[in-house]
């Protein structure tokens, strides 16, 4: 059996040649170990193994479980979905990046809570590439404006966008949506202003991370291909 190490390093090696094969500088894309579901003795196996960054989708589980982490980490990363109800709790979590922010609404709580709390607070704006109804995001029409809008929110700072690509088997199915977000990605930061900056481009998981950096990801969102499948215990 592979130990978490083993699967690190080759998760690492297979970021590094795709780089290099398609001309980037190795070691460009950060790796987010997503630890949902998988206890705190995972998350430091992980980081005793070199990853610096980790993510979690529920506020909830975050909370449980990160108080008890013994090994240092750079950066805890949200990219659930967030409730307003669930802002507080979150916040006191020291997020670097909150990844999930697809509305107006949602940034302005987030905002007023930031303020309250006398934070400046990291978020992605998520973009719904692949048009199911199912998923979050806003609409790709309306990412432009939407991050014009949140730029002038004194304690939020956009650094870049976030999507979700297709859940399939088929990396190449969710090539289109990937590009897509790259596009509003260069448009965005051709019109960079003061009120933000195109730093991260988040996309790609297990399925589908080298397309994603093929298509431009500077950080992807790795759960099953670090930890093996995820157990929700008959619950999602
Ligand atoms: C669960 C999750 C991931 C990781 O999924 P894997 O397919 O296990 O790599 C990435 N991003 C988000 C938003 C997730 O919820």
């Amino acid at each position: 059996m592979p130990t978490i190490v083993d699967k690190v390093k080759a998760v690492q090696a297979s970021i590094n040649e795709k780089l290099a094969q398609i001309g980037r500088e190795a070691n460009e894309v950060l790796v987010v170990a997503v630890t949902k579901t998988h206890p705190v003795e995972i998350i430091e196996a992980a980081l005793r193994a070199g990853i610096r960054h980790f993510g979690e989708n529920k506020v909830q589980e975050a909370r449980r479980k990160l108080p008890f982490i013994r090994e240092p980490y750079e950066g805890f990363h949200y990219i659930g979905r967030l409730q307003t109800n669930k802002i507080n709790a979150l916040l006191e979590l020291e997020p670097i990046l909150i990844h999930s922010v697809d509305s107006l609404n949602l940034a302005q709580n987030l905002n007023k809570r930031c303020e309250a709390k006398g934070r400046v607070q990291d978020i992605l704006v998520q973009v719904n590439t692949t048009g199911e109804q199912s998923k979050s995001g806003c609409e790709p029409e309306e990412a432009i404006e939407l991050v014009q809008q949140i730029s002038t929110l004194p304690h939020l700072r956009v650094k870049g966008l976030m999507t979700i690509g297709l859940m399939s088997d088929d990396a190449e199915g969710t090539r289109p949506s990937f590009r897509l977000l790259k596009g509003l990605f260069e448009e965005l930061k051709a019109k960079e202003n003061a009120g933000y900056e195109m730093r991260w481009l988040s996309m790609g998981m297990s399925g589908d991370y080298l397309t994603a950096i093929e298509e431009g990801a500077n950080l992807v969102r790795l759960g099953s291909v670090l930890f093996g499948e995820r157990d929700y215990g008959g619950v999602k």
